[in-house]
């Protein structure tokens, strides 16, 4: 099962929320600039 996690854009900062398989890892790209710089990184959920 995805889990859903941040992904962080690291050309334009962009954050954004996508679901990510840790056995299949795929390609994301940034939706706002398109840029395939993307890190997934760990935040805790916000109340
Ligand atoms: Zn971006």
């Amino acid at each position: 099962m995805p889990e859903i996690v941040d992904f962080k854009c690291l050309r334009c900062g962009h954050e954004f929320t996508g679901p990510y398989d840790k056995r299949m890892p795929i390609e994301r790209s940034c939706p706002k600039c398109n840029s395939n710089s993307v890190r997934k990184i760990k935040k805790p959920i916000k109340k």
